[in-house]
């Protein structure tokens, strides 16, 4: 048998022999910068020094150890990740990706409320579970899979008074992302996120906020929610959390949380020794190196070289989003050729929606890294222009 992996990800076709920080090295000693990370999983670096000491460490002691049993680990865990939390989200959980995070906040909303309905957002992106999957946007994700197991309303993003209109005592849960990131990386406006709070509280719906890709200090904020001064009563968060060991967290009040009873929820992996290590040193790394405050300045910097990318290359691009070192280039073509290009040229990206180059850059990126990687999208938008025929006015 020649066994092979379901592709549900075009093949890189680039065979890794290391990684470190923010560059990736292939077999024939090609070094890349690293804009991708795994989805933005390396947000601190591939394999930060402080991560892979803990890691080790654990591994020496115990390794399959259920959170149930009273362990130091645990208890570090909870102590570093108690700095950085939302200081009213006082009862977490563990489980080991963005999805189950974003599966177990829906669980906790339809059980808590007794009610069926969600309200989420266009261009939504929660996960590939079935719950988490009802609250995700994009058709072709969902295109075969109904029924979901909720009822999920999408109303337009950054649109208040259409969540007014159609948020009301049906509904269990408001879930959204501050960034969004899956769907083209649009950050939500102050004004959108509090009125989204404010008709959670009148209707009795609970505000999930989703911060598995903004999370962790990528926005400039630990958590990019925190900039509109707003109180999820749930949030989530993974991908950046175990400093590239997967793992994923729910933190809720303790008013939703003491609602909950002991058969409502559960996960072998959850919160197991190594996680909770990884989170540990994760979290004590975000403290130590100042990470938030990295990504905003370093990410302003970014900004503005990009920006001028944008402006020199507007046969190639139409806009620049950005929140910190969250960044998308709207394209006027799909990105997956330009990506291609780029990864040839050392710099490796990844696409957002249909037409948006996303750059997930880990926080240690130097100013050396930042002028390579504009110098390198501008190099590669003449290749671009000089292979492709010029998009005609129609297109936009
Ligand atoms: C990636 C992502 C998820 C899903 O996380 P997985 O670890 O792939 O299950 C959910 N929500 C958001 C906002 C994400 O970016």
């Amino acid at each position: 048998m020649n066994l092979r992996l379901i592709q549900f990800a075009s093949p890189r076709e680039i065979r890794v022999a290391r990684a470190a920080g923010q560059y990736v090295w292939d077999v024939s000693g090609k070094r890349y910068l690293d804009f991708y990370t795994g989805y933005g999983v390396a947000f601190l670096g591939h394999r930060h020094p402080k991560v892979m000491q803990a890691l080790k460490e654990q591994l020496d002691r115990y390794v399959t150890i259920p959170p149930s049993f009273e362990t130091d680990v645990k208890d570090e865990c909870l102590n570093q990740l108690a700095k950085i939390l939302p200081q009213h989200l006082e009862r977490v959980y563990f489980m080991n990706s963005g999805s189950e995070a974003c599966e177990a906040a829906l669980k906790i909303a339809r059980k808590t409320t007794g009610r069926k309905k969600v309200l989420a957002f266009v261009n939504s992106f929660h996960g590939r579970t079935m719950a988490a999957l009802s609250a995700t946007w994009n058709p072709k994700y969902r295109e075969g899979f109904e029924p979901f197991p909720l009822e999920v309303v999408f109303s337009p993003f950054n649109d208040p008074s259409a969540v007014d209109d159609k948020l009301n005592e049906d509904f269990a849960a408001v879930i959204l992302e501050p960034v969004q990131g899956e769907g083209g990386i649009v950050p939500a406006t102050d004004d959108f996120l509090k009125a989204v709070e404010k008709r959670c509280r009148e209707v009795g719906a609970v505000f999930i906020v989703d911060e598995v890709q903004s999370g962790f200090g990528r926005t400039g904020f630990i958590w990019a929610h925190q900039k509109s001064g707003v109180k999820p009563d749930i949030m989530t968060a993974a991908k950046a959390i175990g400093g590239g060991y997967p793992a994923s967290i729910l933190a809720a009040t303790e008013q939703v949380a003491s609602k909950l009873k002991e058969t409502d929820h559960g996960s072998t992996y959850g919160g197991n020794p190594l996680a909770f290590a990884a989170v540990k040193a994760a979290v004590e790394v975000l403290i130590e190196e100042g990470v938030p405050q990295q990504a905003s300045e370093k990410g302003a910097v970014l900004g503005e070289l990009l920006a001028e990318v944008v402006e020199q290359n507007r046969g190639v691009f139409r806009q620049l989003r950005r929140a910190g070192l969250m960044i998308g280039l709207e394209m006027r073509t799909q990105p997956q050729p330009f990506i291609r290009m780029l990864q040839n040229n050392g710099l490796i990206a990844f696409k957002a929606g249909l037409t948006v180059l996303r750059l997930l850059p880990p926080y240690l990126i130097t100013e050396e890294d930042i002028r390579t990687a504009a110098e390198t999208i501008s190099r590669t938008c003449v290749e671009f222009l000089a292979q492709k025929p010029k998009p005609s006015e129609s297109q936009g």
